[in-house]
């Protein structure tokens, strides 16, 4: 545990944006001070550089002066005079050197090259009668390399003038700068540091604060929390769809739990009924036979009663599942071919209630449908309408195809339905007139269900309705031309 711990502090957002920062940083700054230090070289050098090339050419033109051109030989005493007269930099160590590069003169006596050759490329160069030069760093210590070709009146090459120079070490003044720009990015190197470690851990802590929202959420099932918005960045948007989603599986658990008790409820109801006509008739002796007809007429029609309640119920569940899947079962289908199969069913139905169904169907209507969740969607709406219209009203189902919609509009006469209640009904369990739903049979699913069966066509339902004047349900599908759907299909098979 402490060992996730330690990775997830290292694995943490703040700790990965300052060391990132710190390797950037680092990076930067060394490529910076290599290349201020090399430039800073380049600068100071290159003056130096002119310096030696020049003198080390201006004493090789009057070097010749002192060579004998016959045997090559140096009047050292008057080239020492003249090199003192000229006041030469004593820093520069001025050599002569014969045609045979080896060391005639040096200023520097003390290390007596005197007779030796002297191979160095700058040499070499003035030897062959082109100025030489070659820069040499040691360490701290850069050392300046420049010959000059000893030229005769005839311009032929008689020797080679040397002059080797130290000049004096930059490197103390480099360092010097070295410090300050040191210390001046160790100091912003720390501030940005700083504030980046605020930065990070401000970001990082509102992203620890939503994940123990979702934590709690999933882990403790405390499902209404909240993420706190300030700002309008990723994150703020991130908290809102949170709390959207937060939002929706709040109102999807009370549903789940209002739908639980007022199931259990349903049900509970014919049970009672049920339970309390058979403990009558088991309790009274000598129970009269028509009395015993009568409770057991009653308990077969609450196991009816309970029968419809499950069978709806296993209908939703079936429906919530089949909505879920991708893959929709749908068909070209005739809608004349629905209406006319629920006008034989509930034609009997409203016989019986004395109320006239009229079916108005123009033409033939193919639509792409699940032929059994339409049917069942719309055979609810009519026999709703029935159910709620009183005898001698009338219950009139026509449908249409107009402006890419399928509408199957369904009128009635009846009892109608208030402007509050106009909402509600469509939840799963809610009915206006109790006592009259129980009569016919309802049970509250039925608008649910055909809600259902609508959206799992794409539609949608719209309802006008007067108070004891009448209700006109219309179902509206989107109308998919099947020649479309054929030739997407075409398209997906190429
Ligand atoms: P039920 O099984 O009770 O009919 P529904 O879900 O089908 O349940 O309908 C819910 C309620 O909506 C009904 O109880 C009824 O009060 C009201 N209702 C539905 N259709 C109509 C209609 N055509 N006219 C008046 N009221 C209606």
């Amino acid at each position: 545990m402490k060992i996730k711990r330690k990775f997830g502090r290292f694995n943490s957002i703040s700790t990965k944006l300052v060391f990132t920062y710190f390797l950037i940083m680092i990076i930067t700054l060394f490529l910076f001070s290599y290349y201020v230090v090399s430039s800073m070289k380049t600068y100071l050098y290159d003056d130096e550089k002119l310096n030696v090339t020049t003198t080390s050419n201006v004493v090789a033109s009057f070097a010749a002066d002192y060579i004998d051109s016959e045997t090559g030989e140096l009047d050292k005493e008057r080239f020492t005079a003249f090199i003192n007269g000229i006041g030469v930099d004593p820093r520069m160590r001025v050599m002569v050197l014969g045609k045979d590069i080896t060391v005639l003169y040096d200023s520097q006596n003390n290390r007596n090259l005197l007779g030796t050759a002297q191979v160095r490329a700058s040499v070499i160069s003035a030897v062959n009668g082109v100025d030489g030069f070659k820069q040499y760093e040691n360490g701290d210590f850069v050392t300046l390399d420049a010959s000059a070709p000893i030229l005769n009146s005839d311009g032929e090459v008689i020797g080679v003038l040397n002059i080797v120079y130290v000049p004096d070490s930059a490197a103390k003044f480099i360092d010097a700068i070295m410090t300050e720009i040191l210390f001046l990015v160790i100091v912003i190197l720390l501030l940005v540091g700083i504030i980046i470690f605020i930065v990070a851990n401000l970001v990082s802590k509102r992203i620890v604060d939503f994940t123990s929202k979702i934590t709690s959420m999933s882990d403790d099932g405390i499902l209404d929390e909240k993420f706190d918005i300030s700002g309008h960045d990723e994150i703020s948007r991130l908290g809102e769809a949170f709390n959207t989603m937060s939002e929706k599986v709040v109102n999807l658990e009370k549903q789940r739990v209002q739908f639980v008790s007022d199931a259990s409820h349903e049900l509970k109801t014919p049970l009672s009924s049920i339970k309390l006509m058979a403990d009558s008739i088991i309790q009274t002796p000598d129970i009269n036979v028509e009395y015993v007809r009568e409770f057991m007429t009653d308990i077969n029609n609450e196991v009816d009663r309970l029968n419809r309640i499950v069978n709806k119920l296993l209908y939703i569940t079936k429906m919530d599942v089949r909505s879920e899947e991708d893959d929709k079962h749908f068909e070209l289908i005739s809608l004349n071919d629905i209406v006319q199969g629920i006008e034989k069913n509930l034609q009997p139905v409203a016989k019986k209630a004395d109320i006239t169904l009229v079916f108005s169907t123009p033409g033939e209507i193919f639509l792409m449908a699940n032929k059994d969740v339409l049917w069942q969607g719309i055979y609810n709406i009519v026999d709703n309408a029935i159910k709620y219209t009183d005898t001698d009203g009338y219950v009139l189902v026509a449908m249409e195809q107009t402006g890419g919609n399928v509408v199957i509009e369904v009128r009635d006469n009846g009892v109608g339905i208030s402007a509050e209640e106009r909402d509600k009904i469509f939840d799963r369990f809610y009915r206006v007139d109790k006592a009259r739903s129980r009569e016919t049979g309802g049970t509250g699913l039925g608008l649910s269900i055909a809600l259902g069966a609508v959206k799992y066509h794409n539609g949608r339902i719209e309802l006008e309705s007067e108070e004891g004047k009448g209700s006109t349900f219309k179902i509206i599908l989107p109308d998919v031309v099947p020649e479309r759907a054929e030739e997407d299909k075409n398209e997906e098979n190429i």
